[in-house]
């Protein structure tokens, strides 16, 4: 059964005190105001279509993105830049995942720019529990194009299979710093048209690195039917190979897209039928991961409140200790700091998706966060419910006498 209509489940998530500490008046104020604007799809399309043509036209609009969108989504142009927010996140015990956020790049130039920078990370998450983990889309070291072909078992030229060489030289040098900096790296998921040639890459990285614990973690989007049959079968090679695995569990952020090409190319597509079936093989693969958790390094990458109780519950019903090195949860930067920040206030082990890179790289990411947060058939965002309810609970708690406080 799904966990999402059970109106009687505890709400450990509803304390805006705990999740808004870090943020000064000022700073709840913008978010704010950034999330009533995002609650207008028509003004969220106009934004997404405005920006991309100043991109074009190499119009100066890096400084207004990121004095608005930006500053609410991520976290600086430099990592430098990046490590104030990860010390004031780290305060409240939450670790930092840190992106390099960078996508669509295409030149040999920008996959060693990508590879160098992610290996950077590494070393400054190295004995840092501020940044217990990194992670990487593979977009960001090799050619979409080169990705399809490879999922598709397209027959390579000889430039192909000389490009597939390099990339695996690059993955497998990011991979063996972090083995041997004992810093577990996660590959994100992306569109299911390459996403069969990501998993066989990091099977290949997890069965070379995880042979004494999960190094090398893959992910999983629930939107897709057939992943719980999967994970079924990475979890029985894993037994049968010894060797561990880490699995970022999500729902994913590419629905629209493969819908549409489903459509247009006449496939099945890999979308589940609705979304309620996702929200059952998410819990689903939730047990599955807590039930292997001798083997499985498991991080939730979720901001569905139901989901979240569903896992604490779990834990608690499998005598899984709060703070179990194999269980993470995690939160995009910018959104759904209850479920963060009450989960650290717990003793779970929790971070945010730290994204950072120039303003221009991120606006792809940027444009995906914008979409997700505009209304649902009128309803007021998740965000913009907690964040009016602090604004209020502030307001109050400052008119009543100190001692009642
Ligand atoms: C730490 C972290 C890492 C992430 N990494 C990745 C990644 O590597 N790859 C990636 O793709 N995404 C990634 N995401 C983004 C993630 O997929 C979205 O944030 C997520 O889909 C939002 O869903 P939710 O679990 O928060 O819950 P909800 O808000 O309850 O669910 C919304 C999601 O449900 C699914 N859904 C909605 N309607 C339907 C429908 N009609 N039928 C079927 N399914 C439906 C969609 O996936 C939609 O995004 C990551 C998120 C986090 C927090």
């Amino acid at each position: 059964m799904s966990s999402q209509k059970n109106n009687s489940q505890p709400t450990y998530f509803a304390n805006t005190e705990i999740a808004f500490k870090n943020k000064d008046n000022g700073e709840l104020k913008h978010s704010l105001w950034l999330f009533k604007l995002m609650q207008n799809p028509f003004l969220v399309k106009v934004f997404s279509k405005l920006t991309l043509i100043a991109i074009k036209l190499h119009l100066p609009i890096s400084a207004a993105v990121k004095a608005t969108i930006y500053k609410q989504f991520c976290s600086g142009e430099t990592l430098d830049e990046s490590q104030k927010v990860v010390k004031h996140l780290g305060k409240s015990g939450v670790g930092s995942i840190l992106d390099y956020s960078v996508e669509g790049k295409e030149s040999i130039e920008d996959f060693e720019n990508t590879k160098a920078e992610v290996i950077k990370i590494i070393h400054i998450a190295k004995g840092n529990p501020a940044i217990p983990y990194t992670s990487l889309k593979l977009t960001g070291i090799a050619r979409h194009v080169l990705l399809e072909k490879i999922n598709s078992h397209h027959e390579l030229d000889e430039a192909e299979k000389k490009e597939k060489k390099d990339l695996l030289a690059r993955m497998d040098e990011i991979c063996k710093e972090a083995f041997t900096c004992n810093v577990p790296i996660y590959f994100d998921a992306e569109e299911s048209w390459i996403q069969d040639a990501i998993d066989s890459l990091a099977e290949l990285m997890m069965r070379r690195y995880n042979r004494e614990s999960a190094i090398i973690l893959t992910t999983l989007q629930m939107y897709r039917w057939d992943r719980i049959d999967y994970l079924k079968k990475l979890i029985w090679e894993a037994r049968e190979e010894k060797f561990f695995i880490g699995i970022k569990l999500v729902r994913g952020a590419y629905m629209e897209r493969e819908n549409k090409r489903a459509f247009e190319c006449a496939y099945r597509s890999p979308i589940q039928k609705d979304k309620i079936s996702t929200d059952i093989d998410f819990d689903k693969a939730v047990d599955i991961c807590l039930e292997n958790i001798d083997i499985i390094k498991l991080c939730a990458g979720t901001h569905n409140e139901a989901s979240t109780t569903h896992l604490l519950e779990k834990m608690k019903a499998l005598g899984i200790r709060n703070n179990h090195p194999n269980v993470y949860f995690s939160q995009l930067y910018g959104m759904s700091d209850n479920i963060t920040f009450n989960l650290a206030d717990m003793g779970y082990n929790v971070t945010k998706y730290l994204p950072y890179g120039p303003v221009k790289s991120t606006l792809p990411y940027l444009m995906r966060r914008a979409e997700e947060n505009t209304a649902i058939a009128g309803q007021l965002s998740r965000e913009l419910k907690m964040i009016l309810e602090e604004k209020e609970r502030r307001k109050f708690s400052k008119m009543l006498p100190a001692a009642s406080k």
